[in-house]
């Protein structure tokens, strides 16, 4: 938002007093070199997706005063990252780990804690220090973006490697894969297809997982496990440290590759689908994270305003997007399936053979012929991403409504079609009573589905603000009654998901807490990230 324009006064972590404070950012400058501590005191600017903010969240749900940084941080090395967590134990500072910053609907670039000082890793720590065309891995920094690695293995000529992407392709390798964000070949599941870590702890030393830990080998990205405890998840989704370096596998080329895309009729015709869809992928047939995306969003992601096609207040009726369908080259329906086959023709065809045959089980079933769609459609969009080409499309949702920003729902559940039906109702409930539009999407896992539904609001409408962060609680504690849980949350709502996962008289919330203690024990690291929060802040009213 460019509106915010005045002068800032520096912002001072709650609990420090303000001259030691400006005393202790000058002695990390000193360390750091001055330009690459900088004072967050200029307008909050909110730019877009390419050139976004690391002081704040682009996309706030709260006040925009609410979740900013006192300052930003540059290291160039994991040795000056040691540095900064040295210098945030001995001042008591709040530090947020950031890689790129460009993990909108979830946070962006904000820290949970006001005036955290954020260190922005992907600024100078952004080389790729490694593409192994013999193991099919490389290992990377938090700067090196999905779109970067494409480049530098298309650069090098080695077209048998592909690299697997999310939506958006412009975030970090490193950020994405620790928030376990997911893309759309078969090694979509980023989390599952790192192999090692370089960490550095709260307390400021370094350790390698897996085989790194192991001086001299060369197996530190084929072998993710090493000896002994598993210890990368306590990186994800965490604030147990910081990660300076990550392996990755990269996928083999599957020598062709050929998008489909199935239109179904009825709303109802989700829960069968869901019943075809399961054994198929568990089985391999359906290769890749598809996704099941409701007609309205066909209309969305045109990227034209919600008010070309209605004017009112509230949720867009049906019969007035189902208008807009007509006219398009797909025609109305009411599920759209994107999938990729893999291989050579003739493998491909096997598989596809086999799909037609079960998706055309449901009256109504067809399959869009990709020739007669337009090279802006969608779907040239999906088959890019589910072939490793990074893209931007998906972004143009956000203009549905002004000043468009996105916040997600995103529960887990098998891919079952009570489950889905259920899950689909609960949300459309809650969007008819908050008076939003429901964007439902199935993202199919392996033996999982995530609902993922973005709510698009007007992020200068502080009614619109509420309505979504409204409708959010609702449905998080809606689905956790019905036993389904959040994959992956904003920084705004996770006390509240962490909360939901509260077995056993919140057993696993408090071994967290007692790894964060003894790994943090001044709470300097990413303080109430995922729900975890330090002895210090515990109980203080920081949760929300
Ligand atoms: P991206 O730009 O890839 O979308 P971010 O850099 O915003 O992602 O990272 C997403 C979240 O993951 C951040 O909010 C932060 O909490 C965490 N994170 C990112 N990079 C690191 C890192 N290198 N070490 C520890 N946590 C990280």
């Amino acid at each position: 938002k460019e509106t915010n324009t005045r002068q800032r006064l520096p912002i001072i972590p709650q609990g420090i007093e303000k001259d030691i404070f400006i005393r202790a950012l000058e002695k990390l400058a000193e360390q750091l070199g001055k330009d690459n501590v900088e004072v967050n005191d200029k307008p909050l600017v909110d730019g877009w997706y390419m050139e976004h903010p690391n002081t704040h969240d682009m996309m706030p749900i709260l006040d925009d005063e609410e979740l900013v940084a006192s300052a930003v941080v540059y290291p160039s090395s994991t040795e000056e990252v040691q540095k900064i967590v040295l210098w945030a134990n001995e001042y008591s500072v709040p530090i947020f780990p950031i890689s790129m910053g460009r993990n909108l609907g979830y946070g962006g670039a904000a820290p949970r804690v006001r005036g955290s000082v954020v260190i922005d890793l992907g600024k100078r720590m952004s080389k790729i220090l490694d593409i192994n065309p013999d193991d099919y891995t490389c290992l990377v920094e938090p700067g090196v973006s999905f779109y970067a690695l494409h480049e530098a293995i298309q650069a090098k000529g080695f077209a048998h490697m592909w690299i697997d992407i999310p939506d958006l392709g412009g975030g970090s390798v490193i950020g994405n894969t620790l928030d376990r964000g997911v893309g759309y070949t078969p090694y979509g599941d980023h989390w599952a297809c790192h192999s090692g870590l370089e960490v550095v702890l709260p307390t400021g030393e370094v350790i390698r997982t897996g085989m790194g830990a192991l001086p001299g080998n060369n197996t530190w990205q084929t072998f993710p496990y090493g000896f002994g405890p598993y210890s990368d998840g306590l990186f994800s989704q965490s604030n147990f440290g910081i990660v300076t370096k990550m392996g990755m596998t990269l996928m083999p080329n599957p020598g062709g590759h050929e998008s489909f895309m199935y239109a179904f009729e009825k709303e109802e015709d989700l829960e069968p689908l869901m019943e075809i869809i399961r054994p198929l992928r568990i089985g391999n047939i359906l290769e890749n994270v598809a996704q099941v995306r409701h007609a309205i969003q066909t209309i969305a992601v045109k990227g034209l305003p919600r008010t070309k096609y209605f004017s009112g207040d509230g949720p867009i009726p049906e019969h007035v997007f189902r208008e807009q369908l007509k006219k398009m080259p797909i025609g109305d329906h009411t599920w759209l399936y994107y999938g990729m086959s893999y291989g050579p023709p003739h493998i491909r065809q096997y598989k596809l053979e086999i799909i037609d045959k079960e998706f055309k089980k449901i009256p109504g079933a067809r399959k869009i012929d990709p020739e007669i769609l337009p090279e802006d459609e969608y779907f040239w969009s999906r088959d890019r991403i589910a072939a490793g080409v990074p893209d931007l499309v998906e972004l143009l949702w956000v203009n549905w409504v002004p000043n468009g920003a996105h916040v997600a729902f995103s529960p887990v559940s098998p891919i079952r079609g009570v489950d889905a039906m259920k899950l689909f109702n609960l949300g459309k409930r809650r969007h008819d009573e908050f008076g939003i539009d429901f964007l439902p999407a199935f993202c199919v896992g392996l033996r999982e589905m995530h609902l993922i539904v973005e709510i698009v609001y007007d992020k200068n409408d502080p009614a619109k603000r509420k309505a979504a962060n409204d409708c959010l609680r609702e449905m998080i504690d809606d689905a956790a009654k019905e036993g389904y849980g959040e994959y992956r949350t904003h920084l705004v709502l996770m006390d509240q998901v962490a909360d939901t996962y509260n077995w056993n008289d919140n057993a696993l919330m408090k071994f967290n807490e007692k790894l964060k203690d003894a790994l943090d024990p001044n709470g300097i690291m990413a303080p109430g990230k995922s729900g975890i929060w330090p002895k210090r802040y515990r109980g203080r009213g920081w949760e929300m």
